[in-house]
């Protein structure tokens, strides 16, 4: 039996998304022999940085400032918004290089199945910013069916307003996860977007 502060860290770890119980405590002993000051900055960056993360009360982007740096960035065309499902599918966009608009995180997607229904997503705080000016909504749902559910019944909402509703191409593989789309598929998909 591992010593109780490598067992407590582990099962700490092991509930970190794709750490299974073998890595955990590989990880566990690892920092366990680290030097000090490693082991404290670990510590620190994990405190710190969940300590100061809020969600930017503008698009929903997890964030240490609100606005968040993106939103605050006035070189951000606030002309064009970006639906995605998650915070993490942000910087898989952003890797691009080539977009230059601002975004808005739903942080979930529709799934009747798992009774997650408009309420539970952002798409009310969305519906309040496409007054400030909007004239493109790119949604970059997920390739799956919850995305295509939530993005079909966004486009359903928006279009009456006479705003441009544009749905990312198709290639991306579908069931696949937008975060792990390589730049240029990703890109494909963006330029190859359509209006809905
Ligand atoms: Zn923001």
């Amino acid at each position: 039996m591992p010593s109780e502060p490598i067992a407590r860290m582990a099962a700490q770890l092991a509930r970190l998304p794709g750490v299974g119980p073998k890595s955990a405590q590989r990880m566990a002993y690892h920092i366990l022999t680290t030097p000090l000051d490693q082991a404290r900055e670990l510590a620190e960056a994990i405190w710190d940085g969940r300590r100061s993360a809020r969600l930017c009360s503008s698009c929903g982007d997890l964030t240490s400032t609100d606005p968040c740096p993106i939103c605050a960035n006035a070189r951000r065309l606030r002309n064009q918004i970006c639906v995605v499902r998650d915070p993490r599918d942000v910087p898989a966009i952003e890797r691009m290089h080539s977009y230059e608009g601002l975004y808005h995180v739903l942080h979930g997607a529709l799934s009747p199945m798992d009774g997650i229904g408009p309420g539970d997503i952002r798409i009310r705080e969305l519906m309040e910013r496409l007054a400030s000016g909007v004239e493109e909504v790119i949604l970059a749902t997920n390739p799956d069916v919850e995305g295509e559910a939530t993005a079909s019944y966004i486009a359903r909402l928006i279009k009456p307003m006479g705003i441009k509703v544009t749905r990312i191409a198709r290639g991306l593989p579908v069931g696949s996860d937008l975060e792990y789309a390589d730049e240029m598929t990703l890109s494909r998909a963006f330029e190859g977007r359509l209006e809905v």
